[in-house]
């Protein structure tokens, strides 16, 4: 069960529940559940604590932790639902990680097979969100993915993870690095962690924007 922290026009905040439950593992496009509601794609490098922010997302461990970089090679479905709710509202989908350099090979074919098909042609994709480890420089390989989403006219937010791991000042000067090397403002990243929690507020309210639950809406029910 996890708490979904709502704000509502007001200013004040509400708590939804919603259980995540896992839906499918897909390995190729075929695997892919049936498109039926909005989706949440999470992208990064291997290690960049995608798990840990899934996770910490939804108050329980559904996405594996693993100091195995690469090891997750699989696309993961997890549906977001409200008690008694007979269908989910929306998906959390976990997209494998990339970079990492043991298997480089295999790691462009499996993006040309189904996770490049997934990002292109998936109808409920609404939103892509991108994971930088703020305690490093960014990537090639997130430039890369920044570029590849923007070439697809695909939404995408940053997110500057384990900001825990750096002071106040080297976050403000990372989140500048991070904002030149991917050509977007720093104020498109948003600082997280997993461990103090920072962030954890303001990346609901921009999942919620993007799955089109409002807090008026909530309160109807
Ligand atoms: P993934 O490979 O991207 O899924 O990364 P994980 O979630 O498995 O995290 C990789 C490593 O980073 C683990 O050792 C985590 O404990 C650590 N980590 C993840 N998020 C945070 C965070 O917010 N703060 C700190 N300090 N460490 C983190």
């Amino acid at each position: 069960m996890g708490l979904l922290a709502l704000s509502s026009p007001s200013g004040h905040i509400e708590q939804v529940i919603f259980s995540a439950h896992f839906v499918a593992s897909a390995a190729d496009p075929k695997h892919f559940p049936a498109s039926s509601v909005p989706e949440i794609a999470f992208l990064g490098r291997s290690n960049v604590g995608k798990s840990s922010l899934i996770n910490a997302l939804v108050g329980s461990k559904i996405a594996k932790t693993s100091n195995t970089p690469g090891r997750t090679q699989t696309i993961n479905f997890f549906e977001l639902r409200r008690p008694a709710k007979p269908h989910p509202e929306f998906f959390f989908v976990d997209l494998p990680g990339y970079g990492y350099a043991r298997v480089p090979t295999e790691i462009s074919a499996r993006w040309s097979f189904f996770i490049d098909p997934y990002l292109k042609s998936r109808s409920s994709l609404v939103l892509c969100l991108v994971l930088v480890d703020v305690s490093i420089s960014p990537q090639k390989l997130d430039e890369q993915l920044l570029e590849w989403l923007r070439h697809h006219k695909k939404s995408y937010l940053v997110v500057g993870t384990k900001s825990d791991r750096v002071s106040s000042n080297q976050l403000r000067n990372s989140l500048t690095t991070i904002a030149e090397r991917l050509q977007i403002d720093t104020r498109e990243i948003i600082p997280f962690s997993a461990k103090s929690r920072t962030g954890h507020a303001q990346l609901w309210s921009l999942i919620r924007a993007a799955v089109g639950i409002t807090a008026t809406a909530q309160k109807q029910d």
